[in-house]
């Protein structure tokens, strides 16, 4: 078990554990019936980007919740922003909550498709005295606003007749005004203490066209208004958000009950903040655009698609998100948590393979020259199941230049001269000497074998210290792989009091590119369904660029966590 720190929970774990707040309180409403003993969530993604490990949280969270209480769940595309928002994000939106394993059957919907209705909700509340056309320009609405101790103050246009405020709101949707120049605004307390229920904007006036409805409206509904309707149109009960929607949910609350129709309850949770990386999709994109990064996938992105690239697996999404929980108040998670995650789950399932990453050979003295034997090797000590396979072995092999030392310390159980160390799942070699090239540098390293000591077992009970990994280097693959690393080199790239812009932190060392690392030749049947534990090494998983005349394979993480050591530094 290669996991250090290891989370206290996890997907398999059979101990009772407490609810977090959320179950408690739809288990409270399930107790008194509110709504039937339904459970409806969803997840309402902008399409103005690639989601990121923060959304697979609140997918994980609303999806979960459904799965758990026997409910249901909607992806719905809150598509009323026509500026930012595309087509191109609707489908990878779609393709990576489904491999979170979000399952939202046939109800795939977009508040664009609740536009009218919105509209004649609108209506509704003009004619309740409760809605109104304003000519202030947003700005002028902004200065008129307030402070936390001094009361807005009223638009000019605060009580207009319902009748000249109806014609104007569907002239306003017939285009007839500039953007911009018009609102339509709830008609609730300029004096509220929350700014948001201080004559909030339903509508504003963008003449422009939307990706799904085309040049249909000149108008289009502020986020407010329309959540709630969205909501509770869908029959939704657990509308769960995050943290600072709080201050929105008063009027989430009055907008339903002003019109009288169906009301969910809206929950709030602490959005998922991690170190060493950003969640804000304008710097995502940013890196993105200024090729900091090879794209939205890049292996190193904290987006669901450069994880899934980089050989995440959604179990192990699921297990960190289990993990952290589910709390009310922000907080940041150590990268670390995710990574050990990931260790944790790939522990489980990766096949253990031989691969030396920074090759030298080392030569069988006293091998015949020409034998090649095979050798049983076992696919996953944690899973029986998962059995075994051949590995050849010859008289030159690869191994680790690092392991091999030719004046070590008393403690370097690896090759040195006189000392005896295993091959793992072959034999006892003791090393004799080392060749050097002109530099000095170490080229080829020289053993004698013990062929007594097949398949890694003495025969005499002798025990050795150090066992280490190897490659066949005739039957070896040429492979690249890219070592990846975190994003950024400090905990928190973002923090307003950092010196300069959260590019200055970009680690420079997140990728390394080895190209000729030497593998066994069973990996040229990897798929990218496979994950791998090279042994001694880390995990990998085939990149999706891959292809049999260059293979490539990804660290999707380190067998240790080799960050903590630098931080205590
Ligand atoms: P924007 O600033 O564009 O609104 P966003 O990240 O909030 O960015 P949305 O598409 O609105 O993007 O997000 C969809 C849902 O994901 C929202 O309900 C939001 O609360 C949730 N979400 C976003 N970021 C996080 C995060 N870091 N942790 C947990 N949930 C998040
Ligand atoms: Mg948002």
């Amino acid at each position: 078990m290669s996991v250090e720190s290891k989370p206290e929970a996890n997907e398999s774990s059979k101990e009772p554990r407490s609810l977090h707040f959320i179950e408690q309180i739809i288990e409270h409403d399930n107790e008194t019936g509110r709504f039937g003993g339904r459970v409806h969530t969803r997840f309402p993604p902008e399409p103005n980007g690639y989601l990121h490990i923060g959304h697979a949280k609140a997918i994980v969270l609303s999806s979960g919740m459904a799965k758990e209480f026997g409910g249901k769940f909607n992806l719905r595309f809150d598509d009323t922003n026509p500026a930012k928002e595309d087509v191109e994000y609707v489908e990878s939106i779609k393709e990576d909550a489904k491999w979170l394993g979000a399952d939202w059957e046939d109800r795939l919907f977009f508040a664009s498709d609740y536009f009218e209705q919105m509209y004649e909700y609108a209506v509704q509340l003009i004619k309740k005295g409760k809605a109104y056309v304003c000519d202030l320009t947003a700005d002028q609405i902004r200065e008129t606003r307030g402070t936390p101790t001094v009361p807005g103050t009223p638009s000019p246009w605060r009580d207009r007749s319902i009748e000249e405020n109806l014609d104007l709101f569907q002239r306003m949707r017939d285009g007839e005004f500039p953007d911009g120049s018009k609102t339509l605004r709830a008609k609730i307390d300029m004096a509220s203490p929350n700014f948001n229920m201080r004559d909030p904007v339903m509508y504003r006036i963008v003449r422009a066209p939307h990706h799904r409805q085309g040049n249909k409206w000149n108008i289009y509904p502020m986020y407010d208004w329309a959540h709630g309707l969205e909501d509770s149109i869908e029959g939704i009960t657990h509308s769960i958000c995050t943290l600072e929607f709080e201050h929105h949910r008063p009027l989430y609350d009055w907008f339903l009950d002003e019109l009288g129709v169906y009301h969910p309850q809206q929950i709030e949770f602490a959005r998922l903040n991690l170190t060493y990386t950003i969640m804000s999709k304008r710097k995502l994109l940013e890196l993105v655009k200024n090729n900091h990064v090879d794209g939205w996938d890049d292996p190193r992105m904290p987006t669901i698609c450069g994880l899934r690239r980089r050989g995440y697996t959604p179990e192990a999404i699921r297990l960190f998100c289990k993990t952290i929980g589910v709390a009310k108040f922000n907080s940041t998670i150590d990268a670390t948590v995710l990574e050990n995650s990931v260790r944790e789950d790939l522990n489980k399932k990766a096949l253990r393979r031989m691969a030396v990453i920074d090759p030298i050979k080392l030569v069988i003295d006293n091998y015949p020259e020409d034998q090649v034997e095979t050798l049983t090797a076992i696919n996953n000590p944690e899973n029986e199941a998962d059995g075994t396979r051949e590995v050849p072995f010859s008289k030159v092999l690869y191994i680790e230049r690092e392991d091999f030392m030719e004046d070590a310390p008393k403690k370097y159980f690896r090759l040195t001269p006189g000392k005896e160390v295993r091959l793992r799942y072959a034999y006892y070699v003791t090393c004799k000497s080392c060749v050097k090239d002109e530099n000095g540098n170490v080229v080829e390293v020289h053993c004698d074998y013990d062929p007594e000591t097949r398949g890694g077992q003495s025969s005499d009970g002798r025990k050795v210290q150090g066992t280490i990994h190897w490659v066949a280097a005739p039957t070896a693959l040429d492979v690249e792989v890219r070592l990846y690393d975190r994003l950024f080199s400090v905990p928190n790239p973002d923090d307003p009091q950092n010196a300069g812009d959260y590019k200055d932190y970009l680690n420079p060392d997140s990728l390394k590119v080895v190209q000729n690392a030497k593998v066994e030749p069973s990996l040229a049947e990897a798929t990218l369904d496979d994950r791998f534990q090279f042994e001694r090494v880390g995990y990998f998983a085939l990149d999706k660029s891959s292809t049999p005349e260059k293979i490539v394979f990804n660290r999707i993480v380190s067998l240790r966590d080799s960050w903590s050591k630098v931080a205590k530094k």
